[in-house]
């Protein structure tokens, strides 16, 4: 069995869902089937979302609703020669949307039962698609599959209960061949009430499935062709890799790097089962497999950046009450401990961010610096060979980088913004040039 889950742009339109037909089409030999999980087409969840809240505080929305509702009929009409298989979904959505609008208020269990919505639209679409082809589908709802607690827009998984319910709902229609085309993001509580588990959550929703099912592989398609060695739009000489190791990524990830978060997959890796980041518009592209079995090389491998950070650096007690401040500890990325400083690195990304750093700055007579942090990730990276490669890749970008080995899977340097690139750009060379390319 395979999962395979579609994102927003491999969803967005009639083009990419023939192309999703297709790539779905290689795994037909699959024993045991494979289960499509879909998100709802690019930009439709935000656009619902706002929809709700504007119908809820009395602004216009008809004209939005409509268009996003249309785009979703031509899409079917495109697939499927009508736009039948939507007929009810669009009639359910319009009036929900009034009766929000007539109630006067939304919150966020509205919200949750109105942007599902999105993923029912794209799943309906998807699923006659199939059946107008002549192909094998059957379709189920993930609100009967996952099961959350009462948190709307960002739920906790029951676990124990979605074991449950995948076991009955999908084991008996799992069967080579076959195609179960299902949800990504929504959720149900055990009041049979539509959750959600968070923006970006279809990938959590892929792995939960996946786990659940025993899956023997899992697969984001996406629309880049993998988790690269850098940003590509930094270095254009950024290769796919074509295997990470978790805690690898969740360092890349904390450090800037715009990888699908790799907590979302954690149900996945801790079951052993393999996750491949693979691109629908380039399917025989590699992609890149994460793992969470000991993976042998020693080589740094990754380079990401985070900029907008302000560094401070406070007598260590002010340091802990700093780092204990409801208003920035959830944006605090790195504190290095002496025996009398603390040196706190926050991502203040925000203006909200940037000003509570700036008042707890003034409220105890420090400065901020702005600086940014350059991570390199691998495996062994604490082997004293690699951080002295990696201090001399930093040197040649800066001489004010502060190294810093935070993990065995990561090291970083807090540099100057302006030195920021040429830092990235010394190191990856180095990542190249150790990996050599395709690795
Ligand atoms: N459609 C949801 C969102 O846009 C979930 C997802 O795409 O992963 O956040
Ligand atoms: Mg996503």
């Amino acid at each position: 069995m395979i999962v395979a889950k579609f994102g927003g742009t491999s969803v967005a339109d009639a083009a990419a869902l023939r192309q999703v037909q297709a790539v779905v089409s290689s795994m037909a030999d699959e024993p045991g089937g494979v289960i499509v999980v879909l998100s709802a087409t690019a930009g439709t969840t935000s656009r619902l979302l706002d929809i709700a809240r504007r119908a809820g505080s009395g602004e216009p929305f008809e004209g939005d609703l409509s268009d996003l509702l249309q785009r979703h009929q031509n899409i079917a009409t495109e697939l499927t020669g009508n736009a039948d298989c939507v007929a009810d979904l669009v009639s359910a959505c319009r009036e929900f949307a009034h009766a929000v609008a007539e109630l006067g208020e939304w919150n966020d269990a509205t919200l949750d039962a109105f942007c599902a919505f999105g993923e029912l639209l794209s799943t309906t679409i998807y699923h006659a698609f199939r059946r107008s082809s002549g192909l094998a589908s059957s379709f189920v709802d993930a609100r009967r599959l996952i099961a959350t607690d009462d948190r709307y827009q960002n739920a906790s998984v029951d676990h124990a209960g979605t074991h449950v319910r995948c076991s009955a709902e999908l084991l008996g229609v799992c069967s080579t061949g076959n195609v179960i085309v299902t949800q990504g993001f929504i959720a149900s509580n055990h009041a049979g009430m539509t959750t959600t588990l968070g923006r970006g959550g279809s990938d959590y929703s892929a792995a939960i499935i996946g786990a659940c099912i025993l899956a023997r592989q899992i697969r984001i398609y996406t629309d880049v062709s993998g988790v690269f060695t850098c940003d590509p739009r930094l270095v254009p000489t950024a290769l796919p890799l074509r295997s990470i190791g978790f805690d690898e990524m969740r360092d890349m990830a904390s450090y800037g790097a715009k990888v699908l978060h790799p907590d979302t997959l954690l149900p996945a890796v801790s079951a052993s089962i393999p996750v491949y980041v693979l691109n629908t518009f380039r399917p025989d592209d590699r992609g890149t497999c994460i793992t969470d079995q000991i993976v042998t090389h020693s080589e740094p491998r990754g380079v990401s950046v985070l900029n907008d950070v302000l560094k401070l650096t406070v007598r260590r007690e002010i340091g802990t009450l700093i780092a204990q401040n409801e208003l920035v500890s959830s944006s605090i990325v790195l504190t290095i401990s002496s025996k009398d400083t603390m040196t706190i690195c926050v991502h203040a990304s925000t203006a909200q961010s940037r000003s509570a750093v700036d008042a707890i700055a003034h409220a105890h007579e420090v400065r901020t610096v702005p600086q940014s942090i350059v991570a390199v990730t691998g495996q062994h990276m604490s082997d004293a060979n690699t951080v002295a490669d990696v201090s001399r890749c930093f040197a040649a970008g800066t001489d004010t980088a502060q190294i810093c080995v935070v993990s065995d899977t990561c090291v970083i340097g807090i540099v100057e913004r302006d030195d920021a690139h040429a830092c990235v750009r010394s190191l990856h060379e180095m990542v190249i040039r150790r990996q050599g390319p395709g690795e």
